[in-house]
């Protein structure tokens, strides 16, 4: 049963705002997505973007291809870039916050890039995700390109250790796609999914097609190839259950993945049954 607005009502203007009954008689209005046909995909920063041309003119192609079939919210990583520039940052003993700012700028840069090699095809890069033109560049043209950071800047809320802020371009791209209830979640890397260790050290890793987010933090893989945030905003997302993190140097999987095939490896938010 919907709780009618004057319950609602009268229990926002007498409870503290985090009153358990009154976040249940809040949560009870039906599902609403509000771009449900989009999917939001993560270009990796560190993983495509810094290997420049070789990485990136594929993908280019393919995003040209997929957007005949698919509507898609384009985000950037950061990468080596700002990794330099948080560790200048950090042997100064800036704050998180200001981290933060540094951080953006660079998914920015790289968000300005891709908007240069899709512009003949009518594909922009948005100053500000947030709604404002994003409906119309998807109904238009199926894409657009934003910067892959979240805007918390100064207000960016820091890591119980460190300075290194930790809501970076994963989380960004994840929290536009659940807020948006987009339809999936891709993530663009380097390699084909999560292993059992990271491959580009360990001698041998398994490779892992699907997991869920409490088997990957009791394999101790809660910080490996998505921000660690990441995991427990998916097991709280009310809309995207799951994620998929696929090989963008293989062409054709990103294609793939956006018409829902299992390509890379799945991160679900819920234990398998
Ligand atoms: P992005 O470019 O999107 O920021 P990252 O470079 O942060 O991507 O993350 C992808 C990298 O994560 C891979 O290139 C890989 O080296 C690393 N990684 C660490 N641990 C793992 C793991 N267990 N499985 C797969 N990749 C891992
Ligand atoms: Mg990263």
């Amino acid at each position: 049963m919907e709780t009618t607005m004057t319950e609602l009502e009268a229990l926002l203007m007498q409870r503290s705002l985090t009153d358990p009954e009154l976040l249940e008689a809040a949560s009870k209005a039906s599902d609403f997505r509000i771009l449900p046909n989009a999917s939001v995909i993560k270009i990796g920063g560190q993983s495509l973007f810094d290997r420049g041309r070789a990485a990136i003119y594929p993908l280019v192609d393919e995003i040209i291809e997929a957007r005949k079939q698919h509507k898609m919210l384009i985000g950037t990583g950061a990468g080596t870039r700002a990794r330099h520039l948080y560790s200048i940052a950090a042997d100064l003993d800036l704050p998180a916050g200001f981290l933060s700012q540094l951080g953006s700028s660079v998914a920015s840069q790289n968000a300005e890039m891709l908007g240069q090699l899709l512009a003949q095809h009518g594909i922009s890069t948005v100053s500000e995700a947030g709604l404002s033109t994003v409906p119309l560049f998807l109904a238009e043209v199926n894409a657009v390109i934003f910067s892959g950071m979240p805007p918390y800047k100064l207000w960016m809320r820091p890591a119980a250790e460190g300075v290194i802020p930790p809501y970076r371009t994963d989380a960004g791209c994840f929290l536009m796609a659940e807020q948006f209830g987009c339809k999936s979640m891709i993530y663009v890397k380097d390699e084909n999914g999560l292993y059992t260790d990271n491959p580009k050290t360990a001698s041998n890793p398994t490779f892992i097609p699907k997991i869920s987010v409490d088997e990957m933090k009791s394999l101790g893989l809660h910080d490996s190839i998505l921000e660690f945030p990441v995991l427990d905003l998916l097991k709280q997302a009310k809309h995207v259950r799951q994620v998929q993190v696929v090989n963008g140097l293989v062409p054709g999987n990103l294609t793939r993945a956006l018409a829902g095939e299992h390509v890379g490896t799945i991160i679900t938010a819920d234990q398998e049954a």
